[in-house]
């Protein structure tokens, strides 16, 4: 009985890893498109329409200019489109008005792409921290952003900003203003804390445990996929002729690391979406919003 199911949030951080791993290694050639993310996108688009799930995608901005082609269907399957930031650089390192810039130029290519200005925001690497949170989710608001899904309550994450309750909750910014946060699920027993949200972890835990955390996550608790994860083949990081070794080490590290992800996410996914009902977080956000 689908209307039984317990409902999660299901979101796409939705990002070009070669340009992110060529930028990790200092690669001299990272703004260029990588060479994936249109077989990413076709094969993880294909995953959620077997499904029947619709998902948010946080699009990054960068992302979107060397692929601008990409996000038409992405928006034609019914997908909603949220904001990733554009330059994928943590939050907590920024100034308020450099993050404030950051979200322009992310809003001015997504509106461009698709037609749509993104009310949903997600931090690159859950980088909202709890020193820069007062004036992060202030700058969000003020931006025109309406909901935030960027709280983990991770131990991988240091300084990470969380609330008391892992339920979406609103956020006061001040004047009265206030903005939605929907956190990511974390599985929390005594004051220990399993993420089961992130495809990036599930690729050390049995897919029961992943079912059994997210039963216990709380109501509308966020998961979270990259494009990467999707791959139908490898990932392998091109660099340019003249990389030296090192760069070449730790691209090979970066890939071994999510290669093992890649390899458990589809199946994942498919346990999960037997026993939940996925939705995008525009629609919990215009339920809530509605009743509040
Ligand atoms: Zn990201």
């Amino acid at each position: 009985m689908s209307a039984a199911r317990p409902t999660l949030l299901l979101s796409v951080d939705y990002e070009d890893w070669h340009q992110l791993v060529r930028r990790r290694v200092g690669a001299s050639n990272w703004r260029e498109a990588g060479p994936a993310l249109a077989r990413q996108t076709e094969a993880l688009l294909a995953l959620l329409d077997e499904l029947h799930a619709r998902a948010t995608f946080f699009v990054l901005g960068m992302a979107a200019r060397a692929h601008p082609e990409l996000l038409h269907p992405i928006v034609a399957a019914g997908h909603e489109i949220g904001c990733h930031g554009d330059a994928h650089l943590p939050v907590h390192t920024q100034t308020p008005e450099e993050f404030a810039s950051d979200l322009r130029a992310a809003r001015a290519t997504i509106e461009e792409l698709t037609g749509t200005t993104p009310v949903g925001y997600r931090a690159p690497a859950f980088s909202i921290t709890a020193s820069s949170k007062d004036w992060a989710y202030r700058v969000l608001e003020q931006e025109g952003f309406a909901y935030d899904a960027s709280q983990h309550d991770s131990p991988a994450l240091r300084d990470r900003a969380v609330a008391s309750t892992a339920a979406p909750h609103r956020l006061e910014v001040g004047n009265g203003d206030a903005l939605w946060e929907f956190p990511v699920a974390v599985w929390r027993v005594g004051q220990a804390r399993l993420p089961v949200g992130g495809a990036s972890y599930w690729q050390g835990l049995p897919t029961p445990v992943i079912l059994r955390g997210l039963t216990e996550a709380g109501p509308l608790a966020g998961l979270y996929l990259h494009p990467n994860e999707l791959d139908p083949e490898p990932l392998h990081a091109l660099l340019p002729s003249d990389a030296t070794p090192a760069q070449r080490a730790h691209a090979k590290l970066r890939e071994a690391q999510r290669n093992g992800a890649r390899r458990r996410a589809p199946g994942v996914l498919k346990a999960i979406a037997r026993r939940f009902e996925l939705i995008p977080y525009g629609d919990a956000h215009a339920r809530l919003d509605g009743s509040a």
